[in-house]
């Protein structure tokens, strides 16, 4: 099944696109289900240029356009749209997603760690902040984040696992006792990974997450879903055959997706 769980619109101000061209696009690609996953809203003061999320006040507008387009996607080859949010891990805000989530629109909540105290230490602009600190540092606390997301029961999906690697910044050794620590994490709370084409449109060129964490995830029983986190409607469903070679490869047969929050498991 050709899964593309994570794609963006022009809402989010850093994409292109509207929520009708995505699901043109995914049609046009052959998909069986896109997600819908625009950026939810920030606590004011995080995202100070208004290029990270969606305004809070689109965020009904976006809501309601999501929902009329599952409803128009319902002829036979149609691709089941699914009506998500990706959603910042912000311990240092507490409520303020869980206040976006507590309503039952949601196919789908993606969870992204994208930020470390206030760090986008995946911003482009932001990367001399990489400077002052320890790779290796930046990576405990960026997987410790990702576990804690787990935890916190508010996501189905933790994204790009390792987003971490972005611009190529690894600890000297694969750090293979962090990978085991989270896969056993995510094992316990049940939520599932994405594998991610962005990874190879991005410096590092590597599927997120890479071989050997992905290979630890399956072993853990970790499930997963595939994306493309398409920015442009044209990315919609790129990558998917690498990711799902990549996915075989560390051992995985089958994938998942979500209805209304329900884990949904399918042959790769
Ligand atoms: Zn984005
Ligand atoms: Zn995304």
């Amino acid at each position: 099944m050709r899964i593309d769980l994570h794609t963006h619109t022009w809402r989010c101000r850093h994409a292109t696109g509207t929520v009708a061209e995505y699901v043109l696009a995914a049609r046009v690609a052959g998909l069986d289900v896109i997600g819908l996953t625009d950026h939810a809203p920030l606590p004011p003061g995080l995202d100070p240029e208004a290029c990270y999320a969606m305004p809070a006040e689109e965020f009904e507008t976006h809501l309601a356009e999501m929902a009329d387009a599952a409803d128009a996607a319902r002829a036979p080859g149609d691709p089941k749209v699914l009506v998500g949010i990706e959603a910042d891990w912000l311990p240092g805000h507490p409520g303020h997603v869980e206040g976006l989530l507590s309503r039952d629109d949601f196919d789908v909540v993606l969870g992204s760690v994208h930020m470390l105290d206030g760090w986008a230490f995946d911003d482009p602009d932001l990367l001399d902040s990489w400077e002052s600190r320890s790779v290796e540092a930046v990576w405990r606390e960026y997987f410790s984040a990702v576990a804690d997301a787990a935890a916190s029961g508010m996501y189905d999906v933790i994204a790009h696992p390792d987003l971490v690697k972005k611009f190529g910044h690894r600890p000297a050794e694969e750090p293979v006792a962090l990978y085991e620590d989270v896969a056993t994490e995510l094992a316990r709370t049940g939520v599932a990974i994405e594998v991610s084409s962005a990874g190879l449109r991005k410096p590092v060129g590597e599927i997120y997450p890479g071989p050997s964490l992905l290979r630890t995830l399956c072993r853990a029983g970790v499930p997963a879903t595939t994306s493309s986190d398409a920015h442009r409607p044209h990315e919609v469903g790129i990558g998917l055959d690498e990711v799902r070679v990549a996915l075989a490869a560390a051992g995985y047969d089958r994938v998942v997706y979500f209805e209304g929050r329900e884990r949904r498991e399918v042959p790769l």
